[in-house]
């Protein structure tokens, strides 16, 4: 079993209180490595160093094209650890070795140079235009690193998200401390090492591993965070703004979702069926955005869910580091009991369960449930409100395009959602008529570098990716140059006559 220590201004050390806790295996239960379980105390000193590391301007102003180098560095030691990441990905988290080998390395990577070209290319000036009044003054806006952030991430995509904190934060010259999940810390603590090796300096980034509890507690609440960002659930989120807002800290959540994907009856059911299947049951249906609520015109039901359930059936799941497996384990015994708990309300209020709802007989070890489908659901059922965070689908069915708007949109969440159908310019009607912050059209889960992601309603607040989310790492200065000789002055006449 392999011992790791956290990262804290630029050096691997053990939790101050010699604690340690252990990472499960989601696929076999047997304890896969050990990290330090971090105090107080332990995250107080990482903020120090963050703190130490963006006053002495070693980041934050160093000039653009260097930040941007010294980043591409980090890219390239991604690269050459691409396998080693993907396979470390999936013993800890559970997703399957062709998700971390396909989405979670190759997009680390994609999303991290993104940031790293960015910290070069993003144009930190932005002239507005002359101002004649009541004297003739020029005035600019320059966007500016907001200091320290605490990053909190959650257990599902454990080093993507670590890359979608840490590469803006880094790329707008703030330093972080990043707190990954206790489930799924290692992808994080070596990206740490990866930023170590690049040659980025002491103090600038710190990975202290721990309980949300104490470490992401402590990091919401610290004076001297200017900014505090979480991934994680709306529970969490509502806490973290609370501790944040007695500072009145800088705040980006990206929280929990339950997004209908909506097939019209003019959809191509057969790329419908792929496309709800892959937005529901990818990694196990833990995924913020999986479109978990499917709404079905009553005109195609009937042949649309005959072949989504004959699909649905060839799901391969099974211990995630075999590459024939298609769905693994949910994330832990835990996880596993609340999907259950929510299985067993979807049955009390008499939703119609097609197939699944099991434990798969031949799996003896692992936290896995079978690739769930609920029929006859009404979108006022608990399974149709909740997120999940499980294999659980609940079809709901529609007579109208208007009915199924009104449908996706009663909800409290509001991440993303997708909509399938050969008529366009409809399509995208209804996908306005959303209250989402993404909805893919002949689609699903496909995030992309360059386009904002981030939730309405209780999904959050703020975006990741792209200039969106360079720009929550920034604030704006104006600054205003007063142009000679003054025209009008009665604004000081009125103190000075
Ligand atoms: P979680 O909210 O339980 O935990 C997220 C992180 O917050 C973890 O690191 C956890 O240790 C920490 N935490 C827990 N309690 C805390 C507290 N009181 N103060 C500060 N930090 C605390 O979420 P999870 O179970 O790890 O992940 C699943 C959730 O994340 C789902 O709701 C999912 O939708 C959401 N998620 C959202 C996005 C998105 O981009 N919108 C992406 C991935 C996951």
């Amino acid at each position: 079993m392999k011992k790791y220590q956290m990262f804290v201004n630029g050096k691997w050390v053990d939790a101050k209180s010699g604690k340690t806790m252990k990472v499960i295996n989601p696929g076999n239960e047997e304890v896969a490595a050990e990290v330090p379980a971090a105090d107080v105390e332990d995250v107080r000193e990482a903020v120090k160093a963050a703190r130490n590391a963006f006053d002495s301007g070693i980041w934050s102003r160093l000039e653009q094209k260097k930040r941007s180098e010294l980043m591409l560095r980090v890219v390239d030691g991604l690269i050459a650890k691409q396998n080693e990441l993907a396979e470390l990905e999936s013993l800890s988290s559970g997703a399957t070795l062709r998700k971390s080998t396909m989405i979670d390395a190759p997009l680390a990577v994609e999303h991290f140079r993104h940031f790293a070209e960015l910290a070069y290319k993003k144009d930190l000036y932005e002239p507005l235009p002359w101002i004649n009044f009541p004297s003739v003054s020029w005035n600019f806006v320059v966007r500016e690193p907001i200091g320290v952030a605490g990053q909190i991430i959650p257990w599902n995509f454990p080093l993507l998200m670590a890359v979608w904190k840490i590469a803006p934060a880094l790329a707008a010259g703030n330093c972080v401390i990043l707190k990954p999940a206790s489930y799924t810390p290692l992808t994080a603590l070596e990206l740490a090492k990866i930023i170590e090796e690049a040659g980025i300096p002491a103090g600038v980034v710190n990975v202290v591993t721990g309980s949300g509890g104490i470490v992401g507690e402590e990091l919401a609440s610290n004076p001297m965070v200017d900014k505090v960002a979480l991934t994680g659930s709306t529970v969490v989120g509502r806490r973290v703004m609370e501790l944040a807002s007695k500072t009145v800290k800088k705040v980006t959540l990206e929280l929990g979702g339950k997004s209908a994907n909506i097939i019209l009856a003019d959809a191509i059911i057969d790329e419908a069926v792929d496309g709800a299947l892959f937005g529901t049951f990818l990694h196990a249906g833990q995924v913020c955005e999986s479109g978990t609520r499917l709404l079905v015109d009553e005109k195609i039901y009937d042949k649309f869910m005959d072949k989504l359930i004959a699909r649905a059936k060839g799901i391969k799941v099974g211990y995630q580091m075999d590459y024939e497996t298609t769905m693994g384990p949910v994330v832990s015994a835990t996880q596993r009991e609340t999907v259950e708990g929510y299985i067993k309300a979807g049955l009390d209020e008499k939703a119609k369960l097609v197939i699944g709802g099991k434990r798969p007989a031949d799996m003896k070890k692992g936290f896995f449930v079978e690739p769930t489908i609920f029929v006859d659901v009404k979108n006022s059922m608990k399974i149709a409100q909740e997120e999940i965070f499980g294999p659980v689908l609940a079809v709901i069915k529609f007579k109208t395009v208007e009915e199924a708007i009104k449908i996706a949109n009663d909800s409290m969440y509001g991440l993303a959602g997708g909509v399938w159908s050969t008529d366009l310019p409809r399509a995208i009607e209804v996908a306005k008529a959303i209250r989402t912050g993404t909805v893919w059209i002949n689609d699903y889960h496909l995030i992309n570098a360059i386009a904002p992601f981030g939730g309405y309603k209780q999904s959050g607040i703020g975006r990741e990716l792209g200039a969106y989310g360079f720009d929550e790492y920034t604030q704006a200065k104006h600054i205003h140059v007063a142009v000679a000789p003054r025209k009008a002055k009665f604004w000081y006449d009125l103190l000075l006559d």
